[in-house]
């Protein structure tokens, strides 16, 4: 069995969404010379994270009402790497997705090194298209799985119908195919999001 780490690591100056400065973590570190504690202080979107739904949905569900059974189950990436601008449905009403799926979607992303304005997001049509299936969830290798789409569509469609989102998953090592997943939150009440470390499993390798 072979593991993958497809979690962001989490520094001052990483990538953060639309490189606003307030979204940067700080990491305070204090020493008497003896004794080291640090202070983290940081956006919950920070990285790889999950959604909840109040992030977009007023009163929406907060993130300890995903449970953990959600996030630790088999996955299926999907190759969407030649995918220009968005994801639409032509570009995934080829692959075999299922009813509770859980899916990540590889794209071009994986290979930014810093945040990109222009970064692939999955559009309208194929948050619907993925919420007329009853997937379980989705995972993109953006820090947003949507932009340019005024009301926010496709973060509405997916949660309204009980789609997990995940974003910021560093899929550039990821072949397509089925993988078991460990993805981990901190276990934060009450708030629109957490970040995750998240861990792929490959079964099939030794
Ligand atoms: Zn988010």
């Amino acid at each position: 069995m072979k593991m993958y780490d497809i979690t962001a690591p989490i520094f001052n100056g990483m990538p953060v969404y639309k490189n606003k400065p307030e979204k940067q973590p700080s990491i305070d570190t204090n020493t008497n010379g003896h004794v080291t504690e640090s202070r983290i202080s940081l956006d919950v979107h920070t990285g790889t994270h999950v959604d909840a739904p109040l992030h977009m949905i007023n009163d929406g569900e907060t993130i300890e009402t995903i449970a953990i059974e959600e996030l630790v189950r088999t996955v299926k990436v999907l190759d969407l790497s030649t995918v220009n601008g968005k994801i639409t449905m032509a570009d995934i009403e080829g692959f075999d997705i299922q009813k509770d799926d859980f899916l990540l979607l590889k794209t071009k992303n994986s290979w930014d090194t810093e945040f990109n304005f222009e970064f692939i997001y999955v559009a309208e049509d194929a948050a619907g298209y993925l919420a007329d299936k009853g997937i379980k969830g989705v995972g993109i290798d953006a820090l947003g799985i949507e932009r340019a789409q005024e009301g926010h569509p496709t973060h509405r469609t997916l949660m309204g119908n009980g789609v997990i989102i995940m974003e910021g998953l560093q899929l550039k090592d990821i072949k397509e195919g089925e993988y078991f997943m460990v993805a981990a939150p901190l276990k934060i009440q009450n708030t629109d999001a957490s970040p995750a470390r998240v861990l792929l499993f490959d079964q099939k390798l030794v």
